[in-house]
Formats: C-alpha cells, sequence, structure tokens
C-alpha cells in the first residue's frame, strides 16, 4: 500500500513537471521577441562604372557613391 501512495505522488510529480513545463514553453515563445532576420541591404550604383554594391560598401562622394576609391578619384578630380 505505501508502494501504491509512493508511485501515486511519483506520477502526480512528473505529470505537474511536464504540465508546468508544457505551460512555459509557448509563453517563453510569446514573450522572448524572435530574432529578426536582417533585412535586405540596399543596393546603390557606382556613379563611375554603374556596378551595383550593397550602400554599406559604398564611398560617399561630393556627386554620388562609389564602388571604389579609385572610381571616385576619376569622377571626382
Ligand atoms: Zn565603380
Amino acid at each position: 500500500m505505501k508502494f501504491l501512495l509512493f508511485l501515486a505522488i511519483a506520477l502526480l510529480v512528473v505529470w505537474l513537471w511536464r504540465s508546468g513545463r508544457r505551460s512555459d514553453s509557448p509563453s517563453d515563445q510569446a514573450t522572448s521577441t524572435p530574432p529578426t532576420p536582417p533585412g535586405p541591404q540596399e543596393m546603390v550604383r557606382c556613379a563611375h562604372c554603374g556596378v551595383h554594391l550593397p550602400h554599406s560598401d559604398a564611398l560617399v562622394g561630393r556627386i554620388g557613391l562609389y564602388c571604389s576609391k579609385e572610381h571616385q578619384q576619376q569622377a571626382e578630380p
């Protein structure tokens, strides 16, 4: 009889633990913001040769954006 009582308590503990975990995980997903994927980079056009490149890689000149320092110097002497 003691064994049955112990088994019932053990099953209750396991059930409570599993239901607690199950209720925790969706709330965690709801509260934590999903990682935002990096958006598409803005592409710009080299004012000298016309090649397209990410804005972060472009060199900013006086009259436009350039793919390299050489093209900036050739276009803006
Ligand atoms: Zn260029």
